[in-house]
C-alpha cells in the first residue's frame, strides 16, 4: 500500500519532493498498492537540467556506440521480459501475454534503432556548381520529452525514446501517473547497459509536470500520446513555446466486412481486435460495418455466443482472454457510455455491467459487451469508449461504409475484410485513415515503418518511429563548400547561381 514510487535522474532513482502525489491501484483488486509522487516545476528543471548537461557528450558520441548500448539494452529486455510484464500487469490490470506482447513490438523499435549508424546517412552532390560540392547530414535536436498514456506503458515509450537516443537526443519521459513502474525499470536497464547519466530522465507527474516541460526553454521538441482534446492543447501549447511536437490523439476504428469475407475469420479477428486488452488499445476495433442485413445477421449471429464466452479475469491467470480496467472511475466512464447507448436506442445483445469475479469483487471489470443497430449520431458511435464494446453499425452498401469512416472525426486505423481486390485497393486508395488493414485487423505497422493516424487522431507532421521517427528527432543541415583554388572571380553582388 506504501510502495513509494520514484523519479529516474541523473543516472539514479530520486524520491519526489514537491508535496503531491496519487494513488496507484491493482485493478483486478480495485486496491491501493503504491504512491506516485506528482512533479513539480523544480523537479521537472533538474530533470531538463540533468538532460542538458549529458546532451553535448552525448551527441558528440559516434552513432555506433549509441546503437551498441541499444543493443545491450535490447538484451536486457529480453532477459528480463517477465519482470517487466508482471509491473505492468499489476498496474494496469492486462494479460500477462499482451503485456508480454506490448513489450515485443516496443523491442522491435529498439532493434530498429540499433541501425541508426545507417538511419543517418547523409546525401552528398559533388560539383553543384563548378568545383563547388553539397552534403546534408541530420543532427540532434537537444533535449526532447515524451508523454505517454497509461494504456502501453513500455511499448508507447519505447515508439519514441530509442529512436530520439539513437539519434543523439537526450530524453525526459513524463509516463502516465496510472502505471508509472515500467519507466523506472526501463530507465535503470539502460543505465545498466551503459547509457551515461542524465541521457534518460523520467518524471512522474500529471498536468501540472506536462505544462512545466511545454513551456520549459530547454525542451527542443516533445512527442505525445494520449486522448485527443490533451493532444491537441499540447499541440497548440509547444508550438506557442516554440517547440517541434507529435501528439497522437484518441481513436474510432471501424472494421468493414464485406458479403463476400470469410466470416469465420472475420469474427475471430473482431473478437482479438475488440475484446484484447480490454478495448484499451488505440488500435482496437470499436465498430464493425457489416455491409448488407444478410452479412449484418450472420455476423451477429457468430458474434453473440463468442462475446458472452469471454474469459474475463485478472491478468495473472493464465486463461483469462481480458482483464479489468484501469481504474474505478475509467469502469465507471464505460459503464455510463454502454448506459447512454441503451437510452439512445441501440440494442444492446451482450451486458457486461455489473460482472462479479469470485475474489476479486473490488476489481474494475467490465465484460464483454455488444451492440447492434448503432447509428452515427449516437454517442456511443461517436465518442471513444476505450472498453470491451464493440457496435455494429449495418450499412446497406459499400459506399456508405467508406462513407461512415471517412465522415468520422477520428481517422487513427481501419481494416476490411472481403476477398474482392478490388474493393480492397479502392478501399486503401480512397480510405481518409492513417492506418489500414485489408483482412489485417489491428493493422500497427511494424518498427521499421512508421505508426500515426490521420484527423483527430494526430497533431503534428510526423509519424512515430521508422523513418518518420528519425526526422523527426533530427534536424538538417546543408553543407555547401569552395576550396581555395587561386582563381579570383571579384565580387559578386547578383543572387548567387551556380554557373
Ligand atoms: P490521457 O490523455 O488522459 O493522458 C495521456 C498523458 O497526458 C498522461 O501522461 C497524462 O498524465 C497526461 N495528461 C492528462 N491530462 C492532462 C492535461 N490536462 N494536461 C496535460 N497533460 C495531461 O490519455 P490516457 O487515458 O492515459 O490514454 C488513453 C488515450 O490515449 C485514448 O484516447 C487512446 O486512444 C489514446 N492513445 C492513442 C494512441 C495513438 O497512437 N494514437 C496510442 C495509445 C493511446
Amino acid at each position: 500500500m506504501d510502495r513509494q514510487i520514484e523519479h529516474y535522474v541523473d543516472g539514479r532513482r530520486v524520491p519526489g519532493r514537491s508535496g503531491r502525489s496519487a494513488p496507484v491501484f491493482d485493478p483486478a483488486l480495485g486496491l491501493q498498492t503504491g504512491e506516485v509522487p506528482l512533479a513539480d516545476r523544480r523537479e521537472v528543471d533538474a530533470a531538463v537540467a540533468s538532460a542538458k548537461a549529458a546532451f553535448p557528450a552525448w551527441a558528440g558520441s559516434t552513432p555506433l556506440r549509441r546503437a551498441r548500448i541499444l543493443n545491450r539494452f535490447l538484451r536486457l529486455l529480453e532477459e528480463r521480459a517477465d519482470e517487466l510484464a508482471a509491473v505492468i500487469t499489476a498496474e494496469h490490470g492486462k494479460v500477462l501475454s499482451d503485456a508480454k506482447g506490448e513489450i515485443q513490438r516496443g523491442m522491435e523499435v529498439v532493434e530498429f534503432a540499433t541501425g541508426i549508424p545507417q538511419l543517418l546517412k547523409g546525401e552528398v552532390t559533388e560539383n553543384v556548381g563548378t568545383r563547388v560540392d553539397s552534403h546534408a547530414f541530420r543532427q540532434p535536436l537537444g533535449v526532447v520529452a515524451g508523454i505517454t498514456p497509461f494504456n502501453f506503458p513500455a511499448m508507447v515509450p519505447m515508439w519514441m525514446f530509442p529512436v530520439a537516443l539513437a539519434c543523439g537526443n537526450c530524453f525526459v519521459l513524463k509516463p502516465s501517473e496510472r502505471d508509472p513502474s515500467a519507466s523506472l525499470l526501463i530507465a535503470e536497464w539502460l543505465t545498466e547497459a551503459g547509457l551515461p547519466e542524465g541521457v534518460f530522465n523520467v518524471v512522474q507527474g500529471d498536468k501540472e509536470a506536462v505544462d512545466a516541460l511545454l513551456e520549459h526553454p530547454g525542451v527542443a521538441a516533445v512527442s505525445f500520446v494520449g486522448s485527443t482534446p490533451i493532444a491537441r492543447s499540447i499541440y497548440q501549447n509547444a508550438a506557442l513555446h516554440g517547440k517541434r511536437a507529435q501528439a497522437l490523439g484518441g481513436a474510432k476504428n471501424h472494421m468493414i466486412v464485406m458479403p463476400d469475407a470469410d466470416l469465420d475469420q472475420a469474427v475471430d479477428a473482431l473478437m482479438g481486435a475488440a475484446y484484447g486488452s480490454a478495448g484499451e488499445r488505440c488500435m482496437a476495433i470499436s465498430v464493425a460495418v457489416p455491409v448488407g442485413e444478410e452479412t449484418a445477421d450472420r455476423l451477429v449471429q457468430k458474434l453473440v455466443p463468442k462475446v458472452r464466452a469471454l474469459k474475463v479475469g485478472p491478468g495473472t491467470d493464465p486463461e483469462a482472454e481480458m482483464g479489468p480496467l484501469v481504474t474505478r472511475a475509467h469502469r465507471d466512464k464505460v459503464v455510463g457510455y454502454i448506459d447512454q447507448g441503451v437510452r439512445e436506442g441501440a440494442e444492446l445483445l451482450v451486458d457486461g455491467r455489473g460482472l462479479k469475479l469470485q475474489g476479486y469483487e473490488d476489481g474494475f471489470f467490465v465484460g464483454g459487451s455488444l451492440f447492434d443497430r448503432v447509428t452515427p449520431e449516437m454517442t456511443i458511435y461517436r465518442e471513444e469508449i476505450f472498453g470491451p464494446v464493440l457496435a455494429v453499425a449495418r450499412a446497406p452498401d459499400y459506399a456508405t461504409a467508406a462513407r461512415l469512416i471517412n465522415e468520422h472525426e477520428y481517422g487513427n486505423g481501419t481494416a476490411i475484410f472481403t476477398r474482392d481486390g478490388d474493393a480492397a485497393r479502392e478501399f486503401a486508395h480512397q480510405i481518409e485513415v492513417g492506418m489500414v488493414g485489408i483482412n489485417v485487423p489491428i493493422p500497427v505497422p511494424m518498427a521499421f515503418h512508421s505508426f500515426g493516424g490521420w484527423k483527430a487522431s494526430l497533431f503534428g507532421d510526423h509519424h512515430m518511429h521508422g523513418p518518420e521517427g528519425v526526422r523527426f528527432y533530427t534536424r538538417l543541415k546543408t553543407i555547401t563548400s569552395r576550396w581555395p583554388t587561386g582563381i579570383r572571380a571579384g565580387a559578386d553582388f547578383v543572387m548567387p547561381t551556380m554557373k
